[in-house]
């Protein structure tokens, strides 16, 4: 199921990104095909018409290769232009109009660019539809003589305007709301992590503190950590060592609280393990643990081989307790474990 839901996912994010060449694609398939459709009926100003939107389509597509805000714009107004010369040709009975009430729907998610442009474009082609139809209502079409021979192909050629002026409307809507959702997600997840480690961060510890209902609140246990030394590995190794360093010892820290617990990015190279319903003696032993698991292991960047040692300070927090004091005394005795030699866990 998850692997379906990845693929899914993966799909999704193909069409969003490549969004605007596939519009593009499937605006000069419907032009060819109009194209054919209006020369087999030899209704050659429409055929025409279509054969130079068609070439507009392949040149924006393979020689410009251009999916740019001003091809998008470029398009929008073709696609305007299009429908009144086809409404003015024929009338409304063939719903050339649709594509100027749906791309006024659709343009804004086609145009990159955000703020009052896209509103612009959107009652340009409100305002063409309107122009064009009173235009048409009042005055009569151009060529009565044409609309004679389209006449078989009235109701067919009415049914796909509408068709795919509702499915592009639908799709856009459907993709935009995807991406904006994953927009969301990406915003929810950055505010409470650190980007660098996946940790979570000290906004989320906090707020997780605060929102513990009082009568759920139980004694909790917190650990305060700092890599031992750590300037001198960026100063040795370079920064980005550092980095790689900080993104091993969060992968232990992680692995250490497990799913019940949190593991936090206080700050620069200093970490919180917050354990929910725990005493000093039950996570004494499991922080003692992780020093030594991160004292016997090796980083490998760029073919050296990096070690580093934590010191922590252990402190519990009673039901009632201020969490910011409890965390100082964490921080407190981990002081001490610095003054006495690193590499070591105080409770
Ligand atoms: P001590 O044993 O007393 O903790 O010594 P230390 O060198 O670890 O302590 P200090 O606080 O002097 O240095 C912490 C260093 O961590 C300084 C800072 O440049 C580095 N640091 C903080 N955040 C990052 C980061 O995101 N990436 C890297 N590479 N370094 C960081
Ligand atoms: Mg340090
Ligand atoms: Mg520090």
């Amino acid at each position: 199921m998850e692997k379906i839901t990845a693929r899914i996912g993966k799909i999704m994010d193909w069409f969003i990104t490549n969004r605007n060449k596939l519009f593009l694609a499937v605006c000069l398939v419907i032009h060819v095909i109009y194209m054919c459709l209006f020369f087999k009926l030899n209704i050659l100003v429409l055929a025409y018409l279509n054969f130079f939107s068609s070439a507009f389509y392949f040149y924006f597509l393979f020689v410009k290769k251009d999916t740019s805000e001003k091809s998008m714009v470029s398009t929008y107004y073709e696609i305007i232009l299009f429908s009144a010369l086809s409404e003015l040709a024929l009338g409304q009975d063939y719903g050339f109009f649709l594509y100027m009430v749906g791309m006024s729907a659709t343009v804004f998610y086609l145009v990159p660019s955000y703020g009052n442009k896209r509103f612009v474009y959107q009652i340009v082609g409100i305002a063409s539809a309107l122009i064009i139809e009173g235009v048409v209502m009042v005055s009569g079409i151009g060529f009565p003589e044409m609309q004679e021979t389209a006449s078989p192909y009235r109701i067919p050629v009415y049914l796909a305007n509408l068709g795919i002026t509702a499915s592009i409307v639908l799709a856009a809507t459907f993709f935009y709301s995807k991406e904006t959702e994953s927009v969301w997600e990406t915003l929810r997840y950055n505010m409470n992590h650190d980007v660098l480690t996946g940790l979570y961060n000290r906004r989320f510890l906090e707020r997780h503190i605060e929102l513990i209902p009082e009568k759920e609140r139980r004694q909790y246990v917190i650990s305060m950590i700092d890599i031992d030394f750590f300037k001198k590995v960026n100063d040795t190794y370079g920064h980005e060592a550092g980095d790689e360093v900080l993104i091993k010892v969060s992968k232990c820290l992680k692995e250490t609280a497990g799913k019940e617990n949190l593991a936090v990015r206080w700050g620069g190279e200093e970490f919180i393990l917050y354990f929910p319903d725990s005493t000093t003696e039950q996570i004494h032993p499991v922080i003692e643990a992780l020093r030594k698991r991160i004292e016997d292991m090796v980083i490998e960047v760029r073919g050296k081989e990096i070690r580093v040692t934590i010191t922590s300070g252990i402190a519990t927090g009673l039901a009632d307790s201020n969490y910011e004091k409890v965390i100082g005394s964490a921080d407190e005795k981990l002081y001490l474990g610095k003054q006495r030699g690193r590499n070591r866990v105080i409770i």
